[in-house]
């Protein structure tokens, strides 16, 4: 029997951000670190989900570049063969098999994905202020004006990238994907899609568990959601337009430093771990206790009684810009050679257990 697959790819649309570096890429390494004995762990780079949104394309290969290499440089070990890292575009079974599982998709199960109807609905209010109305089920009526407008501005790729999500999982049996309050839907609708072949056609996909049972195995860091430093009540995110309340990882430490010292916080003079009433001050905590090794609760003992908001930025401000300058030195010693290596071996093999499954599919509709 094969080990469990492990599996998670993080967007190269931009720099990755602190929340991507806490809560997306250190929990697949402490994987990749502890547990490959047990499991076997894809760690892959989306690449053709880059540009569901507009990006430079003059920039995305070195975006995906400095992805790889951020990677390496957070400890994802490069010399351990249960551990394998790709680029998704390396692998033409991800877009095969999309266009297969496109063809059993429902037009009205895409148009349901929460991420899809944010999107649409950000377009949809600028649509309502044109003049186009919202209906009494609170959906925006499809008028011409915002038919023509949604042709424009949204793209089939951004409405189908769930299906191409579902072929990222599927292709490798892939049993655990750490997933975030935002990816939950698409992995239910995996996990749907691989039922639904399943029982049209025989076993043709290993279905990934459901979003509680990933939930129960990634543990503690599932929740976990760094805060925007201008916006606390706002996740960081690394697609956020003015980047004044983000932490790139790539970015100058002293800038950096600077933004955490003038991050939003509020005027009760108590430093306080409660996300509720107190969400700057809370995130700020956060941020200290994870990149100084600490649990919150030390640092808010550390701090409890203290009212100084200024000393304390400038500790958090401290611990960051050492961070930063800690880890943008182990990011100068990347070898872009090891990843080329690496990348070769896993390429070849993500080519072949990937081509296995699609074969399967292919059978199964009749291609082969
Ligand atoms: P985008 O704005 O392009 O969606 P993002 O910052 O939300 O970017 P994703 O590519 O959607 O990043 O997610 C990559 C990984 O980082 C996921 O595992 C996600 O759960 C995690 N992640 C994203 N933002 C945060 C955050 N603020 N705190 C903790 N983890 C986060
Ligand atoms: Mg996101």
């Amino acid at each position: 029997m094969s080990k469990p697959v492990i599996l998670t790819g993080l967007r190269a649309n931009n720099d990755l951000t602190l929340g991507n570096y806490f809560g997306g890429l250190l929990p697949i390494i402490d994987m990749a670190t502890n547990k490959s004995d047990e499991y076997q762990i894809n760690l892959f780079v989306p690449d053709l989900h880059s540009f569901t949104t507009p990006i430079d394309h003059g920039e995305l290969q070195k975006q995906i570049w400095n992805n790889l290499r951020l990677f390496v440089a957070a400890g994802l070990p490069l010399d351990n063969e249960d551990v394998h890292l790709y680029r998704q575009s390396y692998v033409p079974a991800h877009s095969e098999l999309t266009w297969v599982l496109d063809c059993f998709t429902g037009f009205g199960e895409m148009r349901r994905m929460t991420q899809f109807k944010e999107k649409f609905a950000s377009l949809s209010k600028e649509v309502t202020v044109k003049g186009a109305h919202i209906g009494d089920d609170g959906q925006v009526q499809p008028t011409t004006d915002l038919t023509q407008y949604l042709w424009e501005r949204t793209t089939l790729g951004l409405f189908n990238y769930p299906v191409l999500m579902a072929s990222d999982i599927l292709l490798y049996n892939a049993t655990f994907v750490p997933v975030g309050d935002d990816q939950s839907q698409h992995l239910e609708f995996t996990r749907d899609i691989a039922q639904r072949m399943n029982s049209k056609f025989g076993e043709l996909f290993t279905i990934p568990k459901a979003v509680i049972e990933q939930h129960e195995f990634f543990g503690k860091d599932q929740g976990l959601r760094i805060k925007d430093l201008a916006d606390p009540t706002k996740k960081m995110s690394k697609s956020d337009e003015s980047g004044k309340g983000v932490i790139f990882l790539s970015e100058d430490p002293e800038f950096a430093a600077g933004k955490i010292m003038r991050a939003t916080t509020d005027d009760m003079a108590n430093i306080k771990y409660d996300p509720q009433v107190q969400p700057g001050i809370s995130n700020l905590i956060e941020i200290l206790a994870l990149t100084t090794g600490k649990t919150k609760d030390e640092v808010a003992n550390e701090w409890q009684g203290k009212s100084s908001y200024g000393d304390f930025k400038q500790a958090v401000a401290d611990a960051v810009r050492a961070f930063l300058t800690d880890f943008q030195a182990k990011l100068a010693q990347v070898s872009d050679e090891a990843i080329q290596a690496k990348l070769s071996t896993s390429e070849t093999h993500a080519n072949e257990v990937a081509n296995e499954t699609l074969l399967r599919a292919q059978k199964a509709v009749g291609l082969r």
